[in-house]
Order: structure tokens, then C-alpha cells, then sequence
């Protein structure tokens, strides 16, 4: 791990750059650092509520018990950041909901709340749709094999009658002959 990090200000994940809100630089153990939402998205579709896979090492780095928000921001990036965004807003993260709050005042709450939720609308959309991929999909199977039985119910049963016809008639004909 190099000290001298140059001021790479974009996400390896989402390429999109740091702030001090919800794409805050969050360094994981292994050093490698990615925006705040692109970990809880990670977070959401990761069945291991409690830790984070790096997805550039794969190593493994404990959530925090207060929450994904209060892993260490990066110091580096954020002295990048212009001087009205170095101080890291206060967010909550709930993985039962799937989204990310912006604490503060009320006022500011007020002020923020359009754009926050917008925002988890966003958030919600996208996680929920990774989070349960199974349950459509065996669904649809289930929908296929009754389907596949309706369409086909009258082509099986008229091929198992003519070939019972066959059958009878084979019988038929060697009894005649045999009788002869
Ligand atoms: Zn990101
Ligand atoms: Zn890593």
C-alpha cells in the first residue's frame, strides 16, 4: 500500500465522484476505498449482513456495529474534496428499508428531503430488484410446466389413442391371420 495516493476522486464501482453525503469515501480494511452507496448496495445484495466483500481483493472488512456510515472515511480523497465538502455528513444506513438517511437538523432535514428522496427511490428500486432474483424465476418455471400441459394435453392424448389404435389393430390382424 503506497502512501502517496494520488487524487483519484472517482469510485472504482460507479465511477462517480466522492462527496461528503452519500458517496462518501469509505476505506475498507484492505485499504481500497469505495463510495458509501456502492457499499450499501453491496450490502444489500450480500446475504452477510455484518461484513463487506471487497470486490477488488475479496477481503473481508466488519461493518461497524452502529452501521456501514461509521466506517473511516478516506483522508486522502477527502482532502481532495473542496474545502465546503470536507466535513462528512452524518448518514444512517437501514438494510431493512434498503436506504440511506442524512441526519441533521430539522431544518435541514426539511431543506434535504426532496432530494434525499429521490434518492431512495433510486436506492430502493435498485436493490430491490438484486436482493430476491429467485422467486420470479421459480414462478415462471412453475408457469411453464402447466402451460407447456395445456398446449400439449390433446396433441398426447390423440398420439397415445392412434397408437393404441395401431396396437389394436397389429393384435386384430395376427389373430385373423393365426385363425387362418
Ligand atoms: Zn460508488
Ligand atoms: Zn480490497
Amino acid at each position: 500500500m503506497s502512501e502517496e495516493k494520488s487524487c483519484d476522486l472517482e469510485c472504482a464501482i460507479c465511477f462517480s465522484n466522492y462527496n461528503n453525503v452519500f458517496r462518501a469515501p469509505k476505506v475498507l480494511n484492505c485499504g481500497h476505498t469505495f463510495c458509501l452507496e456502492c457499499l450499501a448496495r453491496m450490502n444489500m445484495k450480500s446475504n452477510v449482513a455484518e461484513a463487506i466483500l471487497c470486490p477488488l481483493c475479496r477481503d473481508l472488512t466488519v461493518v461497524p456495529k452502529d452501521g456501514l456510515p461509521k466506517l473511516g472515511n478516506d483522508p486522502n480523497i477527502l482532502s481532495c474534496l473542496p474545502e465546503a465538502m470536507q466535513r462528512i455528513h452524518s448518514i444512517h444506513f437501514s438494510r431493512d428499508k434498503g436506504m440511506l438517511f442524512k441526519k441533521g437538523s430539522r431544518s435541514q432535514r426539511m431543506k434535504e428531503k426532496k432530494k434525499v428522496k429521490t434518492f431512495f427511490v433510486s436506492t430502493v428500486s435498485q436493490s430491490l430488484d438484486v436482493g430476491h432474483p429467485a422467486e420470479p424465476d421459480s414462478h415462471r418455471q412453475q408457469d411453464q410446466s402447466c402451460c407447456w400441459w395445456s398446449h400439449n394435453k390433446w396433441f398426447i392424448i390423440v398420439t397415445i389413442f392412434v397408437i393404441l389404435m395401431f396396437v389394436g389393430l397389429l393384435i386384430s390382424s395376427i389373430w385373423f391371420f393365426m385363425g387362418r
